[in-house]
């Protein structure tokens, strides 16, 4: 059955778009040094049952909520409609996600962490305080594989689900967004969001705070490339990050941005985006 989200809640039918693996690697680290984790067999089975089961035994459905249907810490804007900016950070929470988080309570804004599976568990108390914050949690895959060489189930069991349940054990629920690792996606993960109706999120800006490790550097580019609809990928696992969100966040405020969960920006431009499709920011005439 093909899916749509449509940001306001419903879920239809639609057709599926094909595209290419776009650009070029963002990121150069390595994301974590854990071992694989083997799938878990943690499902319990019910009642014996004289008949075998007929297929293998699979992650369960995390509990997935369309982004912008009562999320509680969503904000909603009057007009007139200040321009947006999304933030986003990938591959944590680490140590320097907490520092991001304060200076966002400190200031007014809010952010979307695309956060790794295998770091939700030992990071449950800074997800549950970024939530609680407003801002949103979504699905950066369970430990950063190149998703064109995965196959389907590894990407449907693995990493969206596996990584989405961990999220959703810690807040009650996972929003349906991916952020493929280094952005690398090919029509086989498209199709695998498409089936588990899930978009994907890009971005639009880059100010390759994975290359220059220079707080200033990384600031600079950001305000001098922010725009309605910016979508900005940066990495809460590095200080000059975090160090860069402290003089970013309250600048972009002055110069009149709201700044928002990709929720957030969907819903307040009225942008509907298909599951199994990209969404790497608002075009520029918007
Ligand atoms: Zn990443």
């Amino acid at each position: 059955m093909k899916a749509i989200i449509i940001f306001l809640a419903i879920i239809m039918l639609a057709a599926c778009g094909s595209s290419d693996s776009s650009g070029v690697p963002e990121e150069t680290l390595p994301p974590t040094d854990e071992t694989p984790v083997m799938t878990p067999t943690m499902q319990p089975t019910p009642e014996p049952t004289p008949e075998p089961t007929p297929e293998p035994m699979r992650i369960p459905v995390p509990t997935l909520r369309p982004v912008t249907s009562g999320f509680p810490g969503m904000r909603t804007f009057a007009e007139p409609r200040r321009p947006m900016i999304a933030l986003t950070f990938d591959d944590g929470p680490s140590q320097y996600t907490t520092a991001i988080l304060d200076v966002l309570e400190e200031h007014g804004g809010r952010a979307t962490f695309f956060v790794l599976g295998n770091r939700v568990g030992r990071s449950a108390d800074i997800i549950l305080r970024a939530r609680e914050l407003g801002n949103e949690i979504a699905n950066h895959s369970w430990q950063h594989r190149q998703f064109p060489r995965l196959t389907a189930d590894e990407l449907r069991d693995e990493e969206f689900r596996r990584t989405s349940n961990a999220i959703a054990e810690v807040i009650g629920y996972s929003v349906p967004m991916m952020r493929p690792p280094y952005g690398l996606y090919n029509d086989d993960v498209l199709e695998v969001a498409r089936e588990l109706g899930y978009i994907i999120v890009n971005w639009n800006m880059d100010p390759m705070d994975w290359r220059d490790r220079d707080a200033d550097i990384i600031a600079q580019r950001i305000l001098n490339n922010a725009r309605n609809g910016s979508v900005v990928v940066l990495h809460d696992i590095r200080a000059p990050t975090a160090e860069a969100m402290a003089y970013v966040i309250p600048r972009l405020i002055e110069e009149g941005f709201e700044i928002v969960t990709i929720s957030e920006m969907l819903h307040n431009s009225n942008t509907v985006i298909e599951s199994g499709r990209v969404f790497r920011g608002l075009a520029r005439s918007n």
